[in-house]
């Protein structure tokens, strides 16, 4: 017999939630609670939460805000997979919010973020040409973002670093948003080339290192 849940509004299937140090954007370093929902309807080459498409188990938002509020939280970041994917992720942001928590929602660009929260913080990204997605970008959202938000960047290759400039000059990026994080993909580029780049364009931008990764090699639940 099917669970309840299955057809309940507000269910989502969650991956996993964990606490841990966050390991990118403006909160670098500070301790969250990461809420990892299931599926994502892309399928960058440099993806690193594979384990994360398929599976996953249906909970409901009061259990999620209740497992969440376990760990007395100042920061929660809702992560995939692409979040936006289940439409169950717009009233679990919102309780979130309610809960007094300072919510962040990561997505991949892809979906629209029309129905998010004001509350929340959106690290949205625009994906380049490298990661095999570019053409999910949705511009659309580039005018809903707000200077709370963030905009990043996942860097393949000096391709991918002059298509991202021509975007930040493009939209006015460093303008619109709070940071700009330029990010080097993970075993394919140097982060020190990466540095060197933006110090040489004088770029207004943020280079993001993965601290998870630094620390704990990326293995789930960090
Ligand atoms: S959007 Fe994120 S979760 Fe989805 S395939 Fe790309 S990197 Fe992976």
């Amino acid at each position: 017999m099917a669970s309840p849940l299955t057809h309940s509004p507000d269910a989502l299937r969650i991956t996993e939630i964990f606490y841990s140090l966050q390991g990118e954007a403006r909160t670098v370093g500070l301790p969250t609670v990461f809420v990892r929902l299931t599926g994502c309807p892309l399928r960058c080459v440099y993806c690193d939460t594979a384990y994360a498409f398929t599976g996953g188990e249906l909970r409901s938002i009061d259990a999620i805000a209740t497992e969440v509020a376990g760990y007395r939280p100042r920061y929660v970041t809702v992560t995939g997979g692409e979040p936006l994917a289940q439409k169950s992720c717009l009233p679990l942001l919102t309780t979130l919010c309610d809960a007094g928590y300072e919510v962040s929602l990561e997505t991949s660009g892809a979906l629209s973020v029309a129905g998010v929260d004001p509350r929340v913080v959106k690290v949205l990204d625009l994906k380049t040409p490298a990661s095999g997605e570019m053409q999910r970008n949705d511009y659309t959202n580039i005018p809903l973002l707000t200077p709370r938000d963030q905009v990043k960047f996942v860097i393949c290759d000096r391709a991918d670093y002059d298509w991202a400039r021509f975007k930040l000059d493009e939209y006015r990026l460093d303008q619109r948003v709070s940071d700009v994080l330029f990010s080097p993909s993970h075993g394919q580029l140097h982060g020190r080339e990466l540095a060197e780049w933006i110090l040489a364009d004088n770029l207004p931008v943020r280079l993001q290192l993965q601290l998870h990764k630094l620390l704990w090699n990326d293995a789930p639940g960090h």
